[in-house]
């Protein structure tokens, strides 16, 4: 699409779809998870005996002998076969932060040259991609290049159908030659493992018949719409994912007229597109609507358990920059796309579930049960608590830099929030009075001692990044973009580590021969008080907010080389070690590859800056400057005075000027900072001396935006991309 006042006059209609058409839709339970190899299409194709030993690798985490890998791997081919398969692959989530995939095609060949589509028990559980160059962080020396990729039985394998033919997908760890974990999926397994012991060692307590605890995931994504033309004609978006330039639309978000509005047909059409696609691959996409920003949107899904639930959330990415392109438009999941309105974030709705079908963040209905909830709740938030900064680092990335504390999203200090009521019952409880139950929706313990705990908490804070919202956590902080698999293993690992400490002190305490309710309460009074400085119930966005947590002692670290030093603490470390979810040289290896990952996106970014200035915008301006000197020449010559038009040559030329100095100095400080060997010192020099020239640059540009014919600007403008479609 041409951009400049002729796109105006040529916004497109709905992109035609299948699913555009005025055929009524098919059912989605008719075809929902029909490119998943999932349980139920193992329990057809298999015979009975494998199929319960696969049951019981998933569930137990047991290994599948080669035997029963065989019998699996033959069944999946046919129906992959079946379903147009050609290839199989390993998909994997190496530490780039997005997936990986290497194709394997299923022939082979025979003996008489002909080939012969094959996929044995050992093809399906392990692969062997070269390594060398996905980032290790210094985990796999460079002459051993080996990595493998091993089946998650956990997390079913599927079909991927693009344009080009179908793909069978086998989701797979990715470990080095020497065992280390090059992946994200590795340390979350373990600490979905680590969290069920964990949380199994206080339903020992309470005599529970659950055999299991896994942490849940529903995922809430937000992301932006444009037109694809707009997106391939701007540098900055495509290959660093956010508008390095761009004057403010007159009208943007001020007008709060693009929440839960009415969906563009186009953007209709795209989405049920997709759902479409994501419904094939069993993802339970719920929700969609409008956001707060122009062309901005959501999508939730029903929660999973974690593992499927990141997978998922992975694939939802993926899925929809492919079925928006097939829609002539560009799907971004950049944190801030667009200066001066809201970028986008992911909700992360987290619980613990058993296989029992109990929420262990859902106050029960009975005194036993709560007091089940009020061990989980203080431990968490004792765990957030002592691991702030370490829960920051998790979410760590130059673009989420852009948006944590921009008065859109939760500011980079980590509190939680529980709502008055349930505040008021931890208050209660830390000064041993009881909590009288004035609200009938409060459930009555009926133990004196502990207060009674209200069983829907519909209190709202939409500014705090740790919420807990009636029967779950919302992590509100975590970045548009990201891997998930990173900030749920870190939450994990920090719960579960202070289960294992919760449940010592109360077996302390039972040693010393006091009751076991006495002993909770006694222990739970003592976490809280000592964790109750991480909560907070007012306006996370506000200054004062900032102050108090200061006095607090709460770390604000709002760039991401200092939040990052959250996986490099002592403790963090030791933690992640002691329960075995990172060695202590996967944990430096990952706070290295991030260091590297933000150093490389700052340059990125500023090279870009440099570029655009030069080569796009400062011609554009030279061209206007010569296009005003020779009408002022021909009015002078005219004997016509034009002192405005010589006022804007000159505001022209300035802010060129300045524009064209701005990036010769940036292009300085970044070549300094590239010539650094200390990834610290890297980052950090790219953060406060290359970073701080791109704002002055773009005021410069962004004036000169204002200054210029619009049909002659180089580039797509704001309102042209947030309004066009
Ligand atoms: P909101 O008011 O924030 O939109 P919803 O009740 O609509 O809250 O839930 C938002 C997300 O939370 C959905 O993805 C939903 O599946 C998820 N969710 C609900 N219960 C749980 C749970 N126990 N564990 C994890 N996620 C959950
Ligand atoms: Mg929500």
């Amino acid at each position: 699409m041409p951009h400049g006042v002729l796109a105006e006059m040529t916004a497109k209609t709905a992109a035609k779809s299948p699913s555009s058409s005025s055929a009524v839709a098919p059912k989605v339970s008719d075809y929902y998870g029909c490119n998943v190899f999932g349980l139920e299409t193992m329990k057809l194709l298999l015979p009975k005996e494998t199929y319960r030993r696969v049951q019981d690798a998933i569930q137990k985490g047991e290994r599948l002998d080669l035997e029963a890998a065989n019998a699996v791997a033959s069944a999946m081919k046919t129906w992959a076969m079946q379903k147009g398969a050609t290839h199989y692959c390993h998909w994997f989530q190496p530490l780039t932060g997005t997936t990986a995939e290497k194709h394997d095609a299923f022939i082979d060949l025979t003996s008489d040259g002909s080939v012969l589509e094959t996929f044995t028990g050992q093809m399906l559980a392990q692969a062997e991609p070269d390594a060398s160059s996905f980032p290790s962080g210094g985990l796999r020396a460079t002459f051993e290049a080996r990595g493998y990729t091993a089946w998650d039985p956990t997390s079913p394998a599927f079909i991927l159908e693009t344009p080009g033919g179908a793909t069978l997908c086998v989701p797979t760890c990715f470990v080095s030659y020497t065992g280390h974990a090059l992946d994200t999926k590795t340390p979350l397994l373990r600490s979905i493992e680590v969290l069920n012991k964990a949380a199994l060692g206080i339903l020992e307590y309470f005599k529970s018949d659950a055999k299991k605890v896994f942490s849940t995931l529903g995922a809430e994504q937000e992301y932006f719409l444009i037109d694809n033309e707009y997106f391939k004609a701007r540098p900055d978006l495509l290959l660093s994912g956010r508008t390095l330039f761009g004057a403010a639309s007159p009208k943007g978000q001020q007008l709060e007229d693009h929440y839960f509005g009415a969906i563009k047909d186009r953007v209709f059409t795209f989405m049920t597109d997709f759902e479409a696609e994501a419904f094939k691959l069993g993802i339970p996409l719920k929700t969609r609507h409008n956001e707060v920003a122009p062309h901005q949107f959501e999508c939730a899904p029903i929660f999973e358990e974690a593992n499927v639930a990141v997978d998922h959330n992975q694939l939802v990415m993926d899925v929809m920059k492919r079925v928006a392109t097939r829609h002539g438009l560009a799907a971004l999941l950049y944190e801030k796309p667009f200066a001066g309105v809201n970028g986008s974030g992911k909700h992360n709705n987290w619980s613990l579930g058993t296989d029992t079908g109990k929420n262990l963040l859902s106050p029960g209905a009975t005194p036993q049960e709560n007091l089940q909830f009020l061990i989980v709740l203080v431990s968490i938030v004792k765990a957030v608590h002592d691991h702030g900064l370490l829960l920051r680092a998790s979410i760590a990335s130059s673009g989420n830099d852009h948006r944590l504390g921009a008065n859109e999203a939760p500011p980079a200090i980590m509190s939680v929030f529980l709502g008055a009521q349930l505040t008021q019952v931890l208050e209660d409880l830390e000064k041993g009075v009881t909590t009288k139950a004035l609200d009938p929706e409060w459930i009555p313990f009926g133990i004196d001692k502990i207060p009674p705990v209200l069983k829907d908490n519909t209190d709202r804070n939409r500014t705090s990044p740790f919420a807990f919202t009636g029967n779950k956590f919302e992590f509100r902080a975590v970045g548009a973009a990201f891997n998930n698999a990173v900030p749920v293993a870190t939450l994990n690992t920090i719960v579960a580590g202070q289960l294992i400490e919760t449940k010592k002190e109360i077996d302390a305490e039972l040693k010393n021969g006091k009751p076991f309710k006495d002993a909770v309460v006694a222990v739970l009074r003592r976490l809280y008080k000592q964790s109750k400085g991480v909560c907070f119930e007012g306006n996370n966005y506000s200054a004062e907010w900032v102050k108090e947590a200061k006095k607090r002692g709460l770390p604000n670290e709002k760039t991401t080389p200092a939040a990052l030093k959250g996986f490099a603490l002592k403790k963090s470390v030791e933690l992640f070690d002691r329960l075995r979810v990172l060695t202590p040289e996967e944990s430096h290896s990952r706070y290295h590859i991030l260091l590297e990952k933000y150093a490389k996106d700052i340059d990125i970014e500023a090279k870009l800056v440099c570029e655009m200035t030069t080569t796009l915008f400062v011609p554009a301006a030279a061209d206007y400057q010569a296009q005003l000197g020779s009408s002022l020449s021909a009015a002078k010559a005219a004997g016509i005075k034009t002192p405005a038009q010589l006022a804007l040559l000159r505001g022209v030329a300035q802010k060129a000027e300045s524009a064209l100095a701005g990036a010769a100095a940036l292009e300085a400080a970044r070549a300094k900072a590239d010539a650094l060997d200390d990834v610290e010192a890297k980052a950090a020099a790219y953060c406060e001396n290359v970073k701080p020239h791109f704002e002055k640059i773009r005021a410069s540009v962004d004036a000169l935006e204002l200054l210029l014919p619009s049909a002659s600007w180089p580039v797509p403008k704001y309102r042209e991309m947030l309004f066009l479609m």
